[in-house]
């Protein structure tokens, strides 16, 4: 492995690793990143070179939003052929949603793209983002035989670094605060960096990087709970214009076998909403035809999430709108993997 010379884009858009105490109010508040970067030093032995750009205005990743998710990919994408390798610092709060829509945005990468943050402000004594900033650069700038070791999007944190959309944030305390439970770890931070080399997304070799730049916004996550009522239910399945549905049912895809839940989600198929079928668990996968009280999920047709986390099903739902494909492929593109984001 080496990682010499090569050349890294940091592109900072916000989150706590680059915040302020503001001293009225007592809230952390994005500050201007270059001046942070100052009080690193450590990031001068680093054997790569350092570019840095930042969010004209940095923001809190609460405030993410698809168009967010296009700036960033159109800078990886005009910045592509210049940089060995890219990270991105982001709030860890929707971390996992970029990552997930930066893996659909950006295809075919034979780069690095690395998304990181941190739990304390990087000029906090304790924090956890010294650790988190230098590795992630460090990945960034692997390279073996001369080719980029990681070719796909990354979300770095404690230590590991995680295929992208496969993460999930599990909490808001902890410096562990991601987890991807169906998708083994790609890189651990030890005394050396340990590459799980088999576990790697490898690219087509013979395809070329490409840039998509649509999301279409006109989808939901419904999360089903006992006491969900019919109401609500057709209200949110009236909206207009919607087009995508993540429905987060129980278990291995189960859900409620009354028949207004039933004639709801297939009038809404009728009209030409797509209902992707996710699990709510953390872990596993949706089996729909398991159970009776998801055989007439299965009967209707409904799209099944397999093993894909929320996050990736809402952004490959809006990359996949926004890609204009026909309604009929719809339920077939969903369900294969296109970044290794399901199974
Ligand atoms: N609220 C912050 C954000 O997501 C939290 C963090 O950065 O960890 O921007």
């Amino acid at each position: 492995m080496d990682t010499d010379k090569s050349k890294i884009l940091l592109i900072y858009t916000g989150g706590t690793i680059g915040m302020v105490k503001d001293y009225s109010s007592g809230a952390l508040r994005p500050f201007d990143f270059n001046q942070l970067l100052k009080s690193i030093p450590e990031l001068n032995q680093l054997d790569c070179k350092i570019e840095t750009l930042s969010f004209e205005k940095p923001i809190d990743s609460s405030d993410m939003n698809p168009s967010h998710w296009i700036n960033i990919a159109e800078i990886i994408a005009s910045n592509y052929e210049k940089h060995d390798g890219f990270v991105v610092l982001h709030g860890s709060d929707t971390m996992s949603y970029t990552a997930s829509a930066l893996s659909f945005l950006l295809e075919n990468l034979t780069k690095p793209v690395i998304i990181t943050g941190s739990q304390l402000p990087i000029g906090d004594l304790r924090t956890d983002a010294k650790e988190n900033l230098i590795t992630s650069i460090q990945i960034a700038a692997l390279k073996k035989r001369g080719r980029a070791v990681v070719r796909e999007v990354g979300l770095y944190f404690e230590y590991k670094l995680y295929r992208g959309n496969r993460t999930t944030k599990i909490n808001a305390e902890q410096f562990q605060a991601f987890a991807s439970l169906n998708y083994p770890h790609l890189i651990e931070s030890g005394v050396h960096l340990k590459v799980f080399d088999e576990y790697l997304w490898l690219p087509q070799r013979s395809r070329n990087f490409k840039v998509h730049l649509k999301m279409d916004r006109n989808v939901v996550i419904l999360k089903l709970f006992p006491g969900l009522n019919e109401k609500v239910l057709r209200s949110i399945l009236k909206t207009p214009e919607l087009k995508a549905v993540i429905l987060e049912t129980y278990g291995s895809g189960n859900a409620p076998t009354s028949d207004w839940f039933f004639e709801g989600l297939r009038e809404a198929i009728k009209d030409g909403i797509h209902i992707i079928n996710v699990t709510q668990c953390s872990g596993g996968s949706v089996s729909m035809g398991q159970y009776d009280t998801s055989t007439q999920l299965k009967k209707l047709q409904v799209v099944s999430g397999k093993d894909i986390t929320t996050e990736a099903a809402i952004a490959k739902a809006m990359y996949l709108l926004g890609s204009g494909i026909s309604d009929k492929l719809f339920k077939t593109i969903f369900e294969t993997s296109l970044r290794g984001e399901m199974q």
